[in-house]
């Protein structure tokens, strides 16, 4: 990122204002694809999950997925787009050897969603243009030379298309913008948003104007981006050569690009093609769709806490740092964990440190996930386990090191194992009282130096109490047991 911008704000682009929009296409998570039966699961030998439908036969009919057009309508609401009581799909006519059916059923006349808009992490908003259902295409490989094979595993895969409005004025903000909708879409749980399985596809449009020009640039579309660091990548490389050819007098033309990943540039593919050029038709195996105040309810009721709004909530109202909200943020199902650690002990900073500090390492350790370490040990016990932290019934140390994992190994609760496992701290002080009486007859060196003022001898006392008491006692109270009887000394 930085480098991008470094460039971007380089030489004669300085003099420009870049203007960007993003579309992105999001493969929606349903088990299976869009208009047939066939599996949607990712990295299955070539073909094997193909059916006359998807295949493009001659004969057969789509079926649309009723969770496929849900989530797409969950996708709408989120973003905060009108939803027409009426929608239907469209005929894009194309050819091209991973297309059987030579069209892509997908929307063009009357899209899901409309004039939505999305705020970013900066608070600027940023409008969507229109939010749309369409199916995948399978995927040409070409790992022979010479020779080139197709997969339509991939073909009929639901993909909802989220289109922003041109409202992008620098790199930062299309970083912001992608961010932010990719972890909107995974905390709806709406797309399963992994990049390299091609869940999260990115296309961006740019042009630049002279700062101060109203009017629109014409307009290069960048394809072939498979990671955000390409976009990043990619716009940057355009807003030089596009600011080279305006300083050199010379007109940008409206265009099509592709970003070689290889070379690290962009180069053109096609002069852009119109809507014409698609012969979009209404698809006629396919009725319209209604979609009910009723059925939108219901989709509402599935709406959940936006990301940017849980940071400012994990950071305002439960006062965490930035960096541990934006860290829980990053995971739906660890902010769920959280939300419910946080209640039931009653203490958010607690709640994070122990899920950023010790869960997670220990997830990372044994390549476990969240929803495995929820199963074996839910919200309720870590709260006990903070607890009995608190009331000094185990100490610190011994809850990180051993009760903790001991709770993920067995998944008794935090009590029984402190229990069977002899790891109980003593915090009682009449039990303390006579080992730190003993402590300071066998050291009266050291309460000399402590009684002239040399802080640190009070530390090796309270390490000589805790020998002592095999590693049971609680450190504080014998702190507090060594300060009173020194004072009485
Ligand atoms: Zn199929
Ligand atoms: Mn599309």
């Amino acid at each position: 990122m930085s480098g991008a911008v470094a460039v971007a704000e380089g030489a004669a682009a300085g003099r420009y204002e870049i203007v960007v929009g993003v579309e992105v296409h999001a493969q929606l998570a349903t088990r299976t694809k869009l208009f047939c039966g066939c599996s949607t699961a990712f990295g299955r030998p070539p073909n094997t999950q193909t059916c006359p439908v998807c295949l493009g036969l001659p004969g057969v009919l789509p079926v649309v997925n009723r969770e496929a057009f849900e989530l797409a309508i969950l996708t709408a609401l989120a973003l905060r787009c009108e939803i027409p009581p009426r929608t239907r799909f469209d005929r894009k006519n194309y050819y091209y050897p991973d297309l059987p059916k030579n069209y892509q059923i997908s929307q063009n006349y009357v899209h899901l969603g409309v004039r939505g808009a999305l705020a970013l992490q900066s608070g600027k908003e940023i409008s969507i243009d229109n939010v749309h259902i369409e199916e995948d295409a399978g995927k040409l490989l070409h790992e022979v030379p010479g020779r080139s094979v197709v997969d339509l595993n991939r073909a009929g895969i639901p993909l909802v298309e989220i289109a922003s409005g041109p409202d992008m004025r620098s790199l930062a903000e299309v970083e912001d913008y992608m961010e932010t909708l990719r972890l909107t879409l995974l905390h709806l749980g709406v797309s399963e948003c992994k990049m390299q399985e091609g869940n999260l596809r990115f296309e961006a449009s740019i042009s630049l104007r002279p700062s101060g020009e109203t009017r629109l640039g014409a307009r290069v579309e960048v394809k072939n981006l498979n990671s955000t660091k390409n976009v990043l990548d990619a716009l940057a490389y355009e807003v030089e050569r596009q600011a080279a050819l305006l300083e050199r007098g010379a007109a940008v033309e409206r265009e099509t690009r592709l970003w070689d990943d290889e070379r690290r540039e962009t180069a053109r593919m096609r002069t852009k093609e119109e809507a014409h050029d698609y012969r979009y038709f209404p698809e006629p195996d396919i009725p319209p769709i209604a979609i009910s105040e009723e059925w939108l309810a219901r989709a509402r009721a599935r709406l959940v806490e936006l990301p940017n709004a849980r940071r400012a909530r994990y950071a305002g109202e439960l006062g965490l740092t930035p960096y541990e909200a934006g860290v829980l943020v990053q995971d739906p199902r660890l902010c769920r964990y959280f939300d419910a650690l946080a209640a039931r002990a009653g203490d958010a900073k607690a709640a994070a440190n122990w899920l950023l500090n010790d869960v997670l390492a220990r997830l990372n350790e044994r390549k476990a996930t969240v929803a495995e370490f929820a199963a074996a040990v839910p919200p309720e016990s870590l709260a006990e386990l903070i607890d009995l932290v608190k009331r000094g019934a185990v100490s610190g140390q011994a809850a990180r090191l051993q009760v903790l994992p001991a709770m993920m190994e067995t998944r008794a609760p935090a009590g029984a194992i402190i229990r069977e496992r002899g790891l109980a701290q003593i915090s009682d002080r009449d039990a303390l009282a006579p080992i730190v009486e003993e402590v300071l007859a066998r050291h009266a060196k050291v309460v000399e130096d402590v009684k002239k003022g040399k802080e640190q001898a009070l530390g090796f006392l309270v390490g000589q109490c805790m020998k002592a008491a095999a590693g049971k006692g609680n450190p504080k109270v014998f702190q507090d047991l060594l300060r009173e009887a020194l004072a009485r000394r």
